[in-house]
């Protein structure tokens, strides 16, 4: 009996490349080897921590999970949505300025190499629709209207994604950290019901069969050991999160405050069929958890989700931004050794699927 365990996604990537990145830029083709290099490790520290399923660290996606698919495009500007971080920075993403809106890059791109070097199955990230329409400006680009922009939107994502099933993604799991936080800009919920309709009508594009295979991500943020929207009640968040049309959900849980409360909500919200991955360790908390702690995390949530519907998770990546070296690769190999073991343990006591 097992409890499946997954990753969410990015590990730091090697000083030497973050400062290489720095000096000629993340797309100067100079930096491939290096790139190539840091993959390759990635993939093999991953294997060595045990985890069933493994991602390439993100190594290559530049800058940031949010951006990597449009970084670099012509039609864009630079002063776009910022992302404010509770340690007084803030992140801030391309403005677009003119149609027609396409993506530079998809992530199925990242995966032919992980593929490469891996022997057990890898998972890819994607960003959501949600986060890539606060590109659009709020007054409007002349000649290219929101709704020829969001009809762009939801083909460009779904051609991601159907390019990573295609290449045999163990999952795919969409990054919507952004579904917090608009609880946090619009306390109305009208934004965060925007967020969950889009993603619906990018979900409704799916056959039930591959939204089985399609997951979300939830968090509060994590950058440079900070968060962007742990303020906001998790009760004012999942009940909509749980109508999202997709068959996995991964949920940061480790550094709640209250985690009962949390588990509480999620069983009074999620869907039968639907999968819950709870965060069992915490990227930005330096202190790499126990297999103990993480095992009777396990057996905390058995109580509230069933076990033929419970799995296991990070609380988000371990450097999402690729120039954050706030942890190193030593302690994210580490926690998620943590998360293997504690998870290991939790079934040896209470059974699995
Ligand atoms: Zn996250």
């Amino acid at each position: 009996m097992t409890i499946p365990t997954e990753p969410i996604g990015s590990i730091p990537r090697p000083l030497h490349l973050i400062e290489a990145v720095a000096r000629e830029g993340g797309d100067d083709a100079k930096l491939d080897p290096l790139y190539e290099d840091a993959i390759r490790d990635t993939v093999q520290r991953f294997e060595a921590t045990g985890s069933p399923v493994i991602t390439d660290g993100e190594q290559r996606k530049y800058h940031n999970f949010w951006t990597y698919c449009v970084h670099g495009l012509p039609n864009t500007a630079p002063d776009g949505f910022k992302i404010p971080f509770a340690a007084g920075h803030t992140r801030r993403m391309p403005r677009l300025v003119s149609g027609p809106f396409r993506y530079k890059r998809y992530a199925d791109s990242y995966l032919d190499v992980a593929k490469r070097y891996a022997h057990v199955p890898v998972k890819q990230a994607v960003i959501s629709p949600s986060a890539l329409s606060l590109m659009y400006p709020a007054d409007g680009i002349p000649g290219y209207s929101r709704e020829q922009f969001i009809d762009d939107l939801l083909n460009e994502h779904e051609t991601e994604i159907r390019r990573c099933l295609q290449k045999g993604a163990h999952k795919i799991q969409i990054d919507f950290t952004e579904g917090r936080l608009a609880m946090k800009i619009d306390h109305s919920g009208e934004l965060l019901t925007s967020f969950i309709d889009l993603n619906n009508l990018a979900l409704a594009r799916f056959s039930g069969a591959e939204r089985r295979l399609i997951g979300v991500h939830t968090c509060p943020g994590g950058d440079r050991d900070s968060t962007h929207s742990a303020d906001v009640d998790y009760a004012e968040l999942l009940p909509s999160l749980f109508e999202l049309n997709a068959g996995n959900f991964y949920v940061a849980l480790a550094r709640e405050k209250d985690r009962v409360r949390v588990l509480e909500i999620i069983r009074k919200y999620r869907k039968p069929e639907q999968y819950v991955f709870v965060g069992v360790v915490a990227p930005i908390d330096p202190r790499i958890e126990t297999p103990e702690e993480v095992r009777d995390r396990v057996i905390e949530a058995s109580k509230y989700i069933p076990m033929d519907r419970l799995g296991t998770t990070d609380d988000c990546g371990f450097s999402p931004f690729s120039d954050d070296t706030s942890t190193s690769r030593d302690t994210a190999f580490a926690k998620i050794r943590a998360r293997v073991l504690g998870t290991e343990l939790a079934a040896r006591l209470i059974g699995g699927r």
